[in-house]
């Protein structure tokens, strides 16, 4: 499955904001926006210019394509899925990239980035309804139970993540058992939901629009 191979620090410096790639380091002081809060390359503290119409949409949808850690084609098949879709498109988009699986097992606190949910998911570690899926872009329903694998319990790096999630504020549209390692979809995920980072999808609308 192709996937985005830069540094990912790299990413969160080129929008000027966490966007919380890394999983545990994206809490302390080694994350490079505390560091280096300034375009990646020669010139990059020379290079925060002013920017306005195309420039402003163009970094939105970046910024939430490599939130998402999506390439710009699955990128774009979202967006068209969500103009499809009844509502406002923008809100469609966000609320179709949070029922991803690999989300969602981010959301439950049971990865500590969604870089590590995804490789979760693809390694089968994760059931939907009690049966293995090994698909990151399958999209969760409400009444799913999502579970890790009973012998991905005593992980190490899981244990951490979990310590982590239990300090951050949870998804309201997830039921989350942390001693059992599973969380039940109780509705869809709103856009208000979703404050971090923070999103002006509408941006993204024109650009695709143009
Ligand atoms: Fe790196 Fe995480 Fe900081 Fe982004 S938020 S710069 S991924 S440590």
């Amino acid at each position: 499955m192709a996937r985005h191979r830069e540094a990912v620090c790299r990413l969160c410096r080129r929008e000027g904001q966490k966007l919380f790639l890394k999983g545990l380091r994206c809490f302390t002081e080694k994350c490079a926006i505390e560091k280096r809060n300034f375009v990646p390359g020669q010139h990059g503290q020379a290079r925060r210019s002013k920017m306005g119409g195309y420039g402003l949409q163009l970094r939105e949808k970046q910024k939430v394509k490599r939130t998402y850690g999506l390439l710009e084609r699955q990128f774009r098949n979202y967006f068209h899925k969500a103009e499809r879709a009844k509502g406002p498109t923008g809100e469609n988009l966000i609320v179709m990239l949070e029922r991803r699986l690999d989300n969602a097992v981010w959301r439950s606190g049971l990865a500590s980035s969604r870089a590590q949910a995804r490789q979760l998911v693809l390694h089968g570690h994760v059931l939907v309804n009690g049966r293995k899926v090994n698909i990151p872009s399958c999209l969760v329903s409400v009444g799913e139970e999502i579970m890790l694998k009973p012998k991905m319990h005593g992980n190490t790096m899981i244990l951490e993540a979990r310590n982590v999630a239990q300090s951050q504020n949870t998804a309201p549209w997830l039921d989350i058992d942390r001693d059992n390692y599973k969380a039940r979809v109780v509705a869809l995920p709103k856009r208000e939901n979703v404050q971090t980072p923070p999103f002006t999808e509408q941006l993204i609308v024109e650009l695709y629009s143009k």
